[in-house]
């Protein structure tokens, strides 16, 4: 799927248009858009794209001279699979251009040490290096569309322009647009931009969206129901290998739902091996406020009982605590929307908890707002 072929240059006026978030829903959403031309100007709080599809890096403390090797987590999202027939050609697209592989596991279902066959027969991709190659690699083709236009003066494509350490601050009407304020992560100070937007895309998890909603709009009663669970994520590195038969496991009669070899999907790093252990959503949110040191005590001890063997001492161990980790119940309605006062919802939690509902959430966000621009 090459840029220039998905230019639409049919659709109506350019509309600005802001969106709040840059994980896979609010890139994938801005692509959309800024291909049909309109003005598209991202907000996002970190100094980076992917959300929680992001990966993490790490210093090993032990020892001056491991001090300067740095290891890398996938401490998010950990696979994603492809049932959607345009989420199918993206990946595609993805695999074509080397920003996606197929992670061979093996994948195990894993009770005190037995390994049996998963559920199901997914075909499971990673991003390359890392999970977030997929949003970086969306973020370039928004700044590419721009050049695009350069060779194709007939089409209507325009970049968009992102904001990085923007946590945005709740919205605001003023003369029937919409004013975006946010607080700058790292000075702590509160800017906004000059130009009024057409519309809002709030690409985030719905407790999120909420607070930045007015209190009079509509779509706080529609999404209150849609929550997400927390994840408390633990990263392991161990110098040598623990020669465990698989790369990642569904861990059955645990306070552990999922553990992987972070070294066994491809092109990552394979020394030390780095190891992700994720709790369930019920065990994160009973002990979200525990220590550090308690929650890695715990997950340790859960990890070696999950394989039935005694763990080396890892070389480096952390705690990364996802507060709007995984929906509990997605909506089935892909986004929500409020036309009268142009404000669109996305996010995984729109359509389905996984990767592939984020993307899928996008589009339709896009589509929503640029059906409903045509009518104009
Ligand atoms: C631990 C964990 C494991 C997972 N495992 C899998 C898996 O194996 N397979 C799978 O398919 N899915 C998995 N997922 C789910 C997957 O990561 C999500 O479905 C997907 O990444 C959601 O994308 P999104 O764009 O909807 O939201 P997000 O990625 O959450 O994007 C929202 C963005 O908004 C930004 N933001 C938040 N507040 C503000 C603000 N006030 N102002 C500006 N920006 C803001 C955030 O920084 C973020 O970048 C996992 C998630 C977690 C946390």
């Amino acid at each position: 799927m090459s840029i220039e072929s998905e230019i639409d240059t049919t659709s109506g006026r350019a509309e600005r248009v802001a969106i709040i978030g840059a994980g896979l829903a609010g890139l994938t959403c801005a692509r959309e858009l800024s291909l049909q031309g309109h003005d598209v100007h991202l907000f996002e709080k970190r100094e980076t794209v992917s959300g929680r599809m992001a990966r993490i890096r790490m210093q090993p403390d032990r020892g001056a001279k491991q001090a300067a090797e740095s290891v890398w987590f996938d401490h998010g999202a950990q696979y994603f699979t492809a049932r959607s027939v345009e989420f199918s050609q993206q990946v595609h697209d993805w695999e074509n251009r080397g920003v996606v592989q197929q992670w061979l596991g093996p994948f195990v279902k894993l009770t005190n040490g037995v390994c049996e066959p998963p559920p199901g027969n997914d075909v499971r991709y990673v991003g390359v290096p890392g999970m977030d190659a997929i949003c970086s690699d969306l973020l370039q083709q928004i700044c590419k569309v721009r050049s695009c236009k350069a060779e194709n003066p007939n089409a209507a494509s325009r970049a968009a322009k992102i904001t990085f350490c923007a946590n945005v601050l709740p919205l605001q009407r003023v003369a029937q647009r919409w004013q975006v304020r946010y607080e700058n992560t790292q000075s702590g100070v509160t800017a906004q931009p000059a130009e009024l937007f057409d519309w809002v895309v709030l690409a985030l998890p719905s407790p999120i969206a909420q607070s930045l909603l007015p209190g009079d709009s509509p779509l706080i009663q529609q999404i209150v129901p849609f929550k997400l669970g927390p994840c408390l994520a633990v990263m392991m590195a161990f110098d040598r290998s623990l020669s465990l038969p698989f790369g990642g496991a569904f861990v059955q009669n645990s306070l552990l739902r999922w553990i992987s070899n972070n070294s066994s999907m491809p092109q990552r790093k394979k020394t030390p091996e780095c190891w992700i252990l994720h709790p369930s959503s019920e065990w994160s949110a009973e002990h979200w406020n525990a220590s550090e040191a308690a929650i890695i005590g715990q997950v340790h001890a859960a990890f070696e009982k999950a394989i039935a063997m005694v763990l080396p001492e890892p070389r480096y161990q952390a705690l990364f605590r996802w507060e709007n980790a995984l929906p509990l119940q997605p909506a089935a309605s892909g986004c929500f929307s409020d036309l009268h006062q142009r404000v669109i919802i996305a996010g995984d939690w729109c359509t389905d908890a996984r990767v592939e509902g984020a993307f899928l959430s996008g589009l339709q966000a896009a589509r929503r707002l640029s059906e409903e621009v045509m009518k104009q």
